[in-house]
């Protein structure tokens, strides 16, 4: 049966939104009781807009009107915040849903007019300068929860250009979206790729969808085929895609001069205030345990019995899922009782999501796939999930509820202002969580099969996830260093230095293919310059936060409930450090490093019994 056709019938299998048990569902009335409400609400945002456009001026003439001026504009952001979070999610219950589709567009386009409007304030905070804003905060100490957010605005405000040279930005702003725009055109929907065989002689079809299902295939004809053939595609638009990378690479740097940034990498960290000294560390020391990613390629080499390893083989697991069926309220218990370790505030609360509806679990007919974990402030966090029973979705629901929860401790302790996450600790929490539940399955696990299992899920996790993400962040230092030595890399640059690093981090045993070369033209995240690193050093912080929590006692589990209520009340290496992690430092790559070393002596000692027997 091919792919299409299975998925068509899949889907005729499954139950239609309204047959779906209501316990199953989440309860979004709680955001807005009814559609009436809704529009209502839609309506308010527009007044309270206009409200705060009227003030322009005011927040620079005195404290009432800054302190006004940005409470207003909390009030705004809350309300369209809802708006726009009740809108989506009533869209991905069920897509086909033409009213709600209409609903999700007019909270897109309000929350555009909305952007707009509040854009006036971060110039006017910079125009009144930082002098005239301290003394409004020591006039109105109401002023001093925006204390934080007022000196952020000053400490960036070097690089704010004149408002004339901002205007002239913003519109280049846009043209720069255009190698991203095209990427995007080329690779989504005009490129194509020819139907693949497997081991027995069999047509698949091939979309970048379908790969992700083949290259974990046991079939290794089927993984080599698709391999090599999606690559060569790839390879096939090598100067179109070098060309438009080559544009991001320059627009990026065009930016970062223009705002007196010394280099782009300077430039994508200044936001979060991340020290350049986070990335270059992260490179160098992972660049000290490379030895141990041989390592795990040649046990895969020997584990596999072949005789030479391909990169299309280091997905496959060593051993297939086992117990494909668990009920999600197993599922439940099996996260609850493995989280207990963060104590007793943290597993309540976590009981309170499971059971209050915080949750949409079952597949539906027409219902948005993967899984979220999404929210508007001063109400309970929402989860999607499109639950199986597999062992892969008992740790979404672990990753979901990370997010969750973090987003119910934050929302718990600080004013809405700093209620969200930064991208550098957003993966933090939910990695935590699925951390310490592999951990405790990997612990009771009887059987050969779920231990190869589970230790094969977690080196996988910690190769895509930490190694591949570090060579990225390596290449993409490569590439925008060339460019900003003058330089004009062009695809062969591109695919040779791929194919040194693959050399470099997976050592002597990986046979590379010549299609390899060509992945670097696949990765998006590229059109978002220095931002893949994020995977690893979040990896790493939660690595050692999870141990933290699992060998530690009352205090590291404090820290780490004072982390989760932080939110964005300050930078986040501020906030890590504070809960016992010093991303500076080389310990939290180090503890990912021992914890892949761990896990690899784990996994021969399985593979050696198993021969032995
Ligand atoms: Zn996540």
């Amino acid at each position: 049966m091919t792919s299409e056709k299975a998925k068509e019938e899949r889907t005729h299998s499954l139950p239609e939104r309204s047959d779906i048990p209501e316990k199953y569902t989440w309860r979004l009335e709680d955001l807005f009781e009814t559609a009436k409400d809704w529009e209502k609400a839609l309506k308010t945002v527009e007044s309270t807009g206009e409200d705060l456009a009227s003030r322009k001026g005011s927040l620079k003439a005195s404290a009432e009107g800054l302190l006004e001026g940005l409470s207003l504009a909390d009030t705004l952001e809350k309300l369209m915040e809802r708006v726009f979070v009740y809108a989506h999610m009533l869209s991905h219950q069920d897509t086909r849903n033409q009213k709600a589709q209409s609903m999700a567009a007019r909270a897109v386009s309000l929350a555009v007019k909305t952007g707009e409007l509040t854009s006036f304030i971060i110039p006017e905070i910079i125009e009144a300068g930082r002098e005239r804003i301290e003394s409004f905060i020591t006039e109105r100490k109401d002023l001093e929860i925006y204390r934080f957010l007022l000196e952020d605005i000053f400490r960036q405000s070097a690089h704010r250009l004149s408002a004339e040279e901002e205007t002239l930005l913003s519109g280049a702003g846009e043209i720069a979206h255009a190698p991203e725009n095209i990427y995007s055109m080329l690779t989504n929907a005009d490129m194509s790729f020819p139907e693949v065989e497997d081991g027995k002689g069999h047509l698949h079809p091939l979309t970048q969808e379908l790969y992700g299902t083949y290259i974990i295939s046991p079939d290794r004809t089927l993984r080599k085929n698709s391999f090599k053939v999606l690559h060569g595609v790839f390879g096939s638009y090598k100067n179109t895609l070098s060309g438009t990378l080559n544009a991001t690479l320059r627009s990026s740097a065009y930016f970062a001069r223009s705002r007196k940034y010394s280099s782009t990498l300077e430039a994508a960290l200044a936001p979060d205030n991340i020290p350049p000294e986070v990335y270059h560390g992260l490179i160098e020391t992972v660049e000290k345990h490379l030895y141990l990613l041989h390592r795990y390629t040649s046990i895969k080499k020997r584990a596999l019995d072949l005789e030479s390893i391909h990169m299309h083989d280091m997905y496959f697991p060593l051993a297939p899922e086992p117990k494909p069926c668990i009920s999600y309220e197993d599922a439940c218990q099996m996260v609850a009782e493995s989280l207990k370790p963060l104590g007793d505030e943290y597993v309540s609360l976590l009981m309170e999501g499971f059971e209050s509806r915080w949750i949409d679990v079952l597949e539906n007919r027409g219902k948005r796939g993967g899984a979220y974990s999404w929210g508007s402030y001063g109400i309970h966090p929402y989860v999607l999930l499109n639950y199986n029973g597999t062992f892969r979705d008992v740790f979404t629901i672990a990753h979901e509820m990370g997010h969750a929860l973090h987003k119910a401790f934050t929302d718990k302790k600080q004013p809405f202002v700093y209620s969200g996450h930064s991208i550098f600790t957003a993966e933090v929490a939910s990695t935590t969580n699925e951390i310490i539940l592999h951990e405790a399955l990997q612990e009771q696990a009887t059987s050969r099969e779920e231990k190869l299992y589970f230790a094969n899920a977690l080196l996988e996790q910690i190769r895509t996830t930490f190694f591949r993400q570090t060579l990225f962040a390596e290449f993409e230092l490569t590439v925008h260093n060339m460019i900003a030595e003058g330089e004009a890399p062009t695809a062969e640059t591109f695919c040779s230095l791929w194919r040194s690093l693959n050399e470099k981090y997976y050592g002597p045993e990986l046979e590379i293919d010549n299609e390899l070369e060509y992945e670097w033209a696949r990765i998006p995240h590229f059109y978002s310059p220095f931002y893949v690193y994020q995977y690893a050093t979040g990896y790493a912080a939660a690595t050692a936060l999870s141990r933290n929590i699992r060998e530690g006692g009352t205090q590291e589990v404090k820290r780490y409930l004072e982390f989760l209520e932080s939110g964005k009340s300050d930078y986040p290496v501020i906030l890590l450090r504070r809960a016992g992690v010093d991303m500076t430092s080389s310990e939290p790559v180090k503890e990912v490093a021992a914890l892949f070393e761990k896990t690899l002596e784990n996994l021969e000692g399985i593979l050696r019994e198993s021969t032995e027997s």
